[in-house]
C-alpha cells in the first residue's frame, strides 16, 4: 500500500536529509516533488496544492532553516501535515444509544460492502457486542446468500431477507428480529449500483428514516481513486454520511483516496479493508499511516494485532509448559495457529519501519503455505504421535507424509523445527532443564 507515493517522498527527504544547511530554495525544491508525488498518487490537485502552502509556511521559517537537523524537522512538520490532512485521529465507531442500533453501510456494487459487513460484524463481537446482519440487496440474490455464508462462518443471526420483500418492509422487520435475538447492532448490507444514481438514492432515504441508524459507513474501493473520492461526495451530500470504510487498501499503491477523501468531503476514514479475509479490517489512525508512508513503520498496529491474536492466558500456560518441558507438538500446532491469525506475513513487514523502502525484503515471497503444510502434518499424527515426538519411526513418518500428501523429508524437517524450538526455549527459560525428551503425558 502506498507504495509509489512512500517511495517518491522517501528519496525527497534523503535528500533533504543529506544536507547540512537548508536554504529556501532547497525547500521549495523538495516541495515541488511532493506535490508532483501527491499528483502522481491520484491525489486531487487542490489538496495537494493546499497541502504543500501549508507545509511551506511552516518549515520556511528561520526556525527550522536555522536548526542543527533542517532536514528532519521538515519530514516531522510533512508528517504532521499529513496525519491532519486523514482527519487527525482516530475516529470509533459511535455506538452509543439504547439498543438495537442500525449501521447502515452504503456504497456501489462491488466496492466492499458485504465483504466489510462481515468484517465489522467479527470486530463488533470480540468488543463484546452482538450484532446481527441484514441483507437488504433484494435485487441481487447472490448478495443475500453471500451475506448469509459470512453469517453462518460466524456464528451471528442473520435476518432471511427474501428477494420479494420490499427493503423498507425488511428494515422495519430486522428491527424486530434483532431484539427478538438479543441483538444490539444491526449491520444492513443496502443494495449497490454501477454508478450513484437518483433511485438508489432514494431507498437509501427511506431506509434511513426507518432505521435512524447511529452510523452510515460509505464503502468505497480505494483502487479507484479519485473516482471514490466523488463517490464519497455524492453519498454525503444526499445521504449524510458517518464515515468512510476505505476497501481494498492493500491493492492500492498509490493512496489517493485515502490521503484526500477527508479534505474533500469532511468525512472521517474509520476503518480500511487491507485483505478479503474476515479480520483484514483496520482501524484507520491518520499518525500511524502517515508515519507508514514515510517509511518510519507503525509498529503500534503490529503489538495490537499481536494482542489480539495472542491471549495472555494461553501466553502463560505456553510458558509454564517451557519451563515444565511438556511443550508437545500439539501445542507447537496451536502457536502456529496464533501466528496466522497475525494476517499476512507480508502485511506485518509493510509495518516494520523502513521495510516498506526495502525492496529486496518485499521481493522474497514469504511461504504462507509452508504454514498450512505444517498444520497438515501435526493434524495426521495420531493424538499420541502429538504428545511424544519420539516415537516418531520411520513408518509412522511415511503414514504421516502419505495423509498430509507431503514428504517424510518434511516431516522430518518439521520434527526438527519443533526440536529447535524447544532447545531454544528450554535455554531461554534458563531453568537448568536438561531433559532432551517431552515429560510423558497420557
Ligand atoms: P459489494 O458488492 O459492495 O458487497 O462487494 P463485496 O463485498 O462482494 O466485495 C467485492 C470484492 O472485493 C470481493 O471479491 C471481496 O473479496 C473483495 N474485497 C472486499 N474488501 C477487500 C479488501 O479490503 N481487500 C481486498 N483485497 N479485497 C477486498
Amino acid at each position: 500500500m502506498f507504495d509509489n507515493l512512500s517511495g517518491k517522498l522517501q528519496k525527497v527527504f534523503k535528500h533533504l536529509r543529506g544536507q547540512g544547511k537548508l536554504t529556501e530554495e532547497n525547500i521549495q525544491e523538495a516541495l515541488r516533488e511532493v506535490r508532483l508525488a501527491l499528483l502522481e498518487a491520484d491525489v486531487h490537485y487542490k489538496v495537494a496544492r493546499d497541502f504543500v502552502k501549508g507545509i511551506a509556511e511552516r518549515a520556511v521559517g528561520r526556525e527550522v532553516m536555522q536548526s542543527l537537523t533542517p532536514g528532519q524537522q521538515v519530514i516531522k512538520i510533512v508528517n504532521d501535515a499529513l496525519t491532519d490532512l486523514m482527519g487527525g485521529s482516530a475516529e470509533p465507531l459511535r455506538l452509543a444509544g439504547k439498543p438495537p442500533l442500525a449501521v447502515m453501510l452504503v456504497g456501489l456494487q462491488g466496492s466492499g460492502k458485504t465483504t466489510t459487513a462481515g468484517k465489522l460484524a467479527l470486530r463488533l463481537s470480540r468488543d463484546k457486542r452482538r450484532p446481527c446482519l441484514v441483507p437488504v440487496d433484494v435485487y441481487r440474490p447472490a448478495a443475500i446468500d453471500q451475506l448469509k455464508t459470512l453469517a453462518g462462518q460466524l456464528g451471528l443471526p442473520v435476518y432471511p431477507s427474501k428477494t420479494d420483500q420490499r427493503p423498507e418492509d425488511i428494515a422495519r422487520e430486522a428491527l424486530a428480529f434483532a431484539s427478538r435475538e438479543g441483538c444490539d447492532t444491526l449491520l444492513v448490507d443496502t443494495a449497490g449500483r454501477l454508478h450513484v444514481d437518483d433511485e438508489l438514492m432514494a431507498e437509501l432515504e427511506r431506509l434511513k428514516k426507518i432505521l435512524s441508524p447511529a452510523e452510515i459507513l460509505l464503502v468505497a474501493d480505494a483502487m479507484t481513486g479519485q473516482d471514490a473520492v466523488q463517490v464519497a461526495s455524492s453519498f454525503n451530500e444526499r445521504l449524510g454520511v458517518s464515515g468512510v470504510v476505505l476497501t481494498k487498501l492493500d491493492g492500492d499503491a498509490r493512496g489517493g483516496a485515502a490521503l484526500s477523501i477527508r479534505a474533500v468531503t469532511g468525512c472521517p476514514i474509520k476503518f480500511v479493508g487491507v485483505g478479503e479475509k474476515l479480520d483484514a479490517l483496520e482501524v484507520f489512525h491518520p499518525d500511524r499511516m502517515s508515519s507508514r508512508i514515510l517509511g518510519m513503520g507503525d509498529v503500534l498496529t503490529i503489538v495490537e494485532k499481536a494482542q489480539e491474536a495472542f491471549d495472555e492466558r494461553q501466553a502463560a500456560e505456553m510458558a509454564r509448559k517451557f519451563k515444565e518441558d511438556t511443550f508437545s507438538l500439539e501445542d507447537f500446532r496451536d502457536q502456529l495457529r496464533q501466528i496466522k491469525k497475525l494476517g499476512s506475513l507480508e502485511q506485518i513487514l509493510e509495518m516494520l519501519p523502513g521495510m516498506g523502502a526495502m525492496k529486496e525484503l518485499k521481493k522474497m515471497q514469504v511461504d504462507e503455505k509452508e504454514l498450512v503444510r505444517t498444520e497438515a502434518i501435526i493434524n495426521s499424527m495420531t493424538r499420541q504421535e502429538r504428545l511424544n515426538a519420539e516415537i516418531l519411526n520411520a513408518s509412522r513418518k511415511r503414514r504421516i507424509a502419505a495423509g498430509s500428501g507431503t514428504s517424510v523429508q518434511e516431516v522430518n524437517r518439521l520434527i526438527k523445527s519443533y526440536n529447535e524450538a524447544r532447545r531454544m526455549m528450554r535455554q531461554m527459560m534458563g531453568g537448568g532443564v536438561t531433559r532432551k525428551k517431552p515429560k510423558k503425558r497420557r
